[in-house]
């Protein structure tokens, strides 16, 4: 007996249909707001993300699933997908065909070495967006716009918008100075990783598991209070177009996100839903100035963001989102052996043509079978015994109207077809859109 690793889970056929269903609401509104998709590669070299992420992050320091493969390579399994895409972009010069701005989204598994717990798994699946090629705050406002409305056609409420700035390359220098000569005198207060951030990368300190939300920290400087003009202006027009799109968020000065890439806007949405525990944040996002050009490509600016599918599908499970239902259009029952051949030939015929279609395979009685119906819910039930045989027909009962009817068997296709196109609403007895003849 083999058990999965931990931080990991299965995905049954139970719950595969609320993850489809998922995954088709985000395809939806992702062609609303003109992306399109990008697949890269789940392994990486180990390269790209202590360049990108960046070393001295926790995702890169402490949670990346590295090996050196065969060929002495360092690999990695992504951990995030907006280092994997920009390599994307610029190792296929995508840039060089922009017409306007470029708008990709990805979906598919990440990986971390965390501690597992209810919302944090060493593998789980993002689904994220990047858009690249203009400064604009328009782009930024359509991004976070674009994360909204998944969550409008997920019909999930209880959320709020975090947004800040860290600001431009001149703020972030400003505010850089103003946070270590803050600090200078903490220093020996603070966590032994937040002591080496000091050194390394102090913007990361504000982030902080351990000293977050302590006196130390909530009374140091904001990165907002330091923004340059240029920057200033950026998230004023940023939250210009937010209220006159009616996007709702809340000004969040402590939010500086775990990602070295970030520039200026900084955003995330947390649910207010007990279904999600302590780890309620769904998405993560901000804008990334300098990522393409750092990954070697043009002076090309970007902005995207993420959302964990798993920590969505337990927001989903406090409005009782629900996959769509198991449905076949014709379960065959072939009765006997001697039928076994036509009834096989008579399935293969009607799936060809596109019909849902199954059949018994454990040669069950026929309250098996029925059972096998109900589980499957067939709308249709062909029976072909040893008479039908003989008499070249099929019986054929419809599960919707509990009709029952014996049809020559080449028809089976044809009839199935002819009413499942009948409108639902269609007239019992003659299956017109609307009858006053047979209604009288
Ligand atoms: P990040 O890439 O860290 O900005 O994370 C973006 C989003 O991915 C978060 O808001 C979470 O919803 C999700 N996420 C990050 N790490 C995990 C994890 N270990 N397990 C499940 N979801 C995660």
């Amino acid at each position: 007996m083999y058990h999965k690793m931990k931080g990991t889970y299965d995905v049954l056929p139970d719950d595969i249909g609320k993850w489809q269903k998922l995954e088709k609401v985000i395809k939806n509104v992702s062609r609303l707001f003109h992306y399109q998709e990008i697949r890269t590669p789940i392994l990486e070299h180990s390269e790209l993300f202590h360049r990108s992420v960046g070393e001295t992050t926790d995702i890169v320091s402490k949670e990346t699933y590295d090996f050196v493969d065969r060929g002495k390579r360092a690999n990695t399994l992504r951990p995030e997908g907006t280092a994997g895409v920009v390599r994307s972009y610029v190792e296929n010069k995508l840039y060089a065909q922009a017409i306007g701005v470029d708008k990709y989204y990805y979906m598919g598994p990440m990986f971390r070495y965390e501690r597992p717990q209810k919302g944090r798994y060493r593998q789980f699946q993002q689904f994220g967006a990047e858009a690249f090629g203009s400064n604009s705050p328009m782009l930024d406002a359509d991004v976070i716009a674009y994360a909204v409305a998944i969550l409008r056609a997920l019909k999930i409420k209880d959320v709020t918008v975090h947004l800040n700035s860290i600001g431009d390359d001149a703020s972030k220098a400003n505010y850089r100075a103003a946070l270590l000569d803050y600090l200078k005198p903490h220093v020996g207060d603070l966590c032994h990783d937040c002591q080496t951030r000091y050194q390394t990368n102090p913007l990361r300190i504000l982030d902080c598991k351990i000293d977050g939300g302590g006196p130390i920290l909530s009374n140091a400087p904001k990165p907002l209070d330091y923004l340059s003009d240029a920057a200033k202006a950026h998230f004023d027009e940023l939250t210009g177009y937010l209220d006159a799109m009616k996007i709702d968020y809340e000004i969040d000065k402590n939010l500086v996100r775990g990602l070295d890439y970030y520039t200026d806007t900084v955003f995330e949405v947390k649910a207010h839903l007990e279904t999600l525990g302590a780890q309620n944040t769904i998405l993560g996002g901000g804008r990334y100035n300098h990522l393409v050009a750092d990954l070697g490509g043009p002076d090309v600016p970007g902005v995207g963001f993420a959302f964990g599918l798993e920590r969505l599908m337990f927001a989903l499970e406090s409005i009782n989102f629900q996959g769509d239902p198991d449905y076949l259009h014709l379960y065959l029952m072939i009765l006997g052996d001697a039928q076994k051949q036509d009834g096989m030939a008579m399935l293969n015929r009607c799936r060809m043509g596109g019909l849902l279609a199954d059949v018994d395979f454990l040669d069950k009685n026929m309250k098996g079978k029925w059972k096998q119906v109900e589980a499957a819910g067939a709308r249709f039930v062909a029976i072909y015994g040893a008479n039908e045989k003989e008499a070249g027909t099929v019986n054929i009962k419809d599960q919707q109207s509990g009709e029952e009817k014996t049809i020559p068997k080449h028809q089976l296709y044809n009839h199935i077809v002819a009413e499942l196109m009948k409108p639902a609403d269609s007239c019992d007895s003659c299956g017109a859109d609307s009858c006053e003849d047979c209604e009288e």
